[in-house]
C-alpha cells in the first residue's frame, strides 16, 4: 500500500537568544557556539526541510546540533501539517515525539520559560 508523502519547508521562529548557551560538544567536550543550522526531519508520512533551525556548532570539529527548543517547534509545526492534510496516523506518531521531547526538556529544567 502506498502512502502519500508530504514535503514542506518550514522556517522556524525559535531564536538563538532563547536556547541555552551552556551546551558542550559530545565529541570533544568543548563549548559550542549558538548558530542557525539546516536540517531535515521525517516522521511517518511528513518530511520537512528546516533551513533556519536554532542550534549549535562546535568550532573545533564543526559538529552541528539542533536545540531542543527548535525541535519542539518543528514537531508542533509538523503536527499542524499532519492535521491539515488528514494524516491521522502521522498526527499520533508526532504527538508521541512531542510527549517524549517535553519529558526530555522537563528533565533538564527547560521549556518552562516560553518564548
Ligand atoms: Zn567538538
Amino acid at each position: 500500500m502506498e502512502r502519500g508523502r508530504i514535503e514542506r519547508t518550514i522556517v522556524l521562529t525559535t531564536g538563538l537568544e532563547v536556547i541555552p548557551d551552556d551546551i558542550t560538544c559530545i565529541l570533544c567536550g568543548g563549548p559550542v557556539e549558538r548558530r542557525f543550522v539546516e536540517m531535515e526531519l521525517a516522521i511517518d508520512s511528513i518530511r520537512v526541510r528546516l533551513p533556519h533551525t536554532a542550534g549549535y556548532v562546535c568550532p573545533k570539529d564543526e559538529l552541528e546540533y539542533v536545540s531542543d527548543e527548535a525541535l519542539m517547534e518543528a514537531y508542533q509545526a509538523m503536527e499542524v501539517i499532519a492535521r491539515e492534510t488528514g494524516q491521522g496516523r502521522t498526527v499520533e506518531v508526532i504527538q508521541e515525539h512531542l510527549r517524549t521531547q517535553k519529558k526530555i526538556m522537563e528533565k533538564f529544567g527547560r521549556g518552562k520559560a516560553g518564548k
